[in-house]
């Protein structure tokens, strides 16, 4: 199946060229037709899926065709729950629309407020905005809505875990009820399905089973170690394996400021993001990541959520998520678009009952690969039977590049 059959124009299958894409991905697939019919979608898709291009590839097609936007109105707004996503989503619409007449622009907070109110004056096609700031805009009367034809709501689950579900309800009432509303998510649990009532009117419904594709495509190692031991053993992993752009998940915006501070130190250089960063330091450090400036990227799951590289190598829990979902999320990081990646995850005993949780979720047992010269000392984390001792390792792009029989295949969880 290609581009050229899914209905879309030629504007758009010249940019999605350009971008280098040749087949659609699953959900593409399916989501682009269901919008290009003007029904409404829910959709269940991780970051990762090429879930962006999914929606905003036919979402310009309709607002290409239709009236110019007036001063201050806003023809399709896309929300998201972080900056980052919210970054990252407008290069997206820009990208794909350059071909056509689409004027889009992106709002959120921690930046000043007037260059905002400047872009929205002359009226745009697309606006992509964090929920609190895009409030922020309407009471300054910044915006106009009476004329919006299309809502997406970008990683809706992650917005209610932030706490956004009364902006978004106070958003909803602002819009026209007569519109097209987008609902992606990561999964549809028993909240996504409260929220979509009364907001999304009978919905096409669109699932990929992304856990499993996912899964299937990243290597997923535990390595038991003392939790006294877990730094020397990142730097021994990425120093052995000459480890680049590594993003590493920290439980706690300290300890990712302590870790990258230590990794530094160690010879690695390393930057962190969450939430107490602004957001120039945020944008700086991404990019540095991006560009190779620096190896190691310490972040908290919130922060890592909008993060967007191309065939991220290698993610590593040097803490364990507290919520095992987080644990899906964090490893839809690597290989992704057709990339094989390594996932591996620092266990010490205290962390035990969440990898159990872990494992109940994906459906399945991971590999434990205990590191020589790391033994745990603490018996409990110990390697339970299934458990190999490995030699030192020297995995470096051959074990990244190993084929899906060496990686455990993961189950979805939906
Ligand atoms: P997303 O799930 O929207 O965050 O997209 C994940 C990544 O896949 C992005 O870097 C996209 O540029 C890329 N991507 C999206 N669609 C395709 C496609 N059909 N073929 C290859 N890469 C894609």
């Amino acid at each position: 199946m290609s581009f050229s059959s899914l209905g879309l124009c030629d504007e758009l299958l010249k940019a999605v060229a350009e971008q280098g894409y040749e087949t659609p991905s699953a959900i593409q697939l399916e989501a682009i037709p269901a919008v290009l019919s003007h029904r409404d979608v829910m959709a269940a898709a991780q970051t990762g899926t090429g879930k962006t291009a999914s929606f905003t590839l036919p979402m310009v097609q309709r607002l290409a065709n239709g009236k110019r936007p007036g001063a201050r109105q806003v023809r399709a707004l896309v929300l998201t729950p972080t900056r980052e996503l919210a970054a990252q989503v407008a290069e997206s619409v820009q990208n794909y629309s350059r071909h056509l007449n689409i004027r889009s622009s992106v709002v959120f907070g921690g930046v000043k407020i007037g260059p905002q109110i400047s872009k929205l004056r002359g009226g745009l096609d697309v606006l992509v905005a964090t929920p609190g700031r895009l409030m922020d805009l309407y009471n300054q009367r910044a915006i106009d809505f009476d004329h919006l034809e299309v809502l997406v709501l970008d990683e809706a689950d992650r917005m209610l875990d932030m706490g956004f579900i009364h902006d978004i309800r106070r958003i909803q009432k602002l819009l026209p009820a007569k519109r097209q509303t987008l609902m992606f998510s990561a999964t549809f649990s028993k909240e996504i399905k409260a929220l979509a009532k009364g907001m999304i009117n009978n919905p096409i419904f669109v699932e990929v089973a992304v856990a499993n594709s996912t899964a299937d495509r990243i290597k997923q190692v535990i390595h038991p170690v003392d939790k006294s031991q877990k730094r020397e053993v990142l730097v021994h992993l990425i120093k052995e394996n000459n480890w680049h752009q590594v993003l590493v998940f920290s439980r706690t915006k300290h300890g990712a400021n302590r870790l990258a501070r230590q990794l530094d130190s160690a010879g690695i250089q390393a930057a962190a993001i969450h939430g107490d960063k602004s957001q120039g330091a945020r944008t700086r450090a991404l990019d540095n990541f991006k560009k190779g400036n620096i190896l190691v990227l310490v972040a908290t799951d919130i922060a890592a959520r909008g993060i967007d590289i191309d065939q991220l190598p290698y993610v590593v829990n040097f803490d364990l998520p507290q919520v095992p979902e987080d644990y899906v999320h964090r490893i839809g990081r690597t290989g992704r678009a057709g990339a094989d990646g390594l996932a591996v995850s620092l266990v010490s005993i205290d962390e035990y009952k969440q990898l159990k949780a872990i494992e109940r979720v994906i459906g399945h047992q991971f590999e434990r690969e205990i590191i020589a010269g790391f033994e745990p000392k603490d018996k409990a984390s110990a390697p339970s039977a299934e458990t190999a001792k490995r030699p030192p390792r020297r995995q470096g792009q051959g074990q990244r590049r190993s084929s899906g029989n060496a990686a455990p295949r993961g189950r979805s969880s939906h």
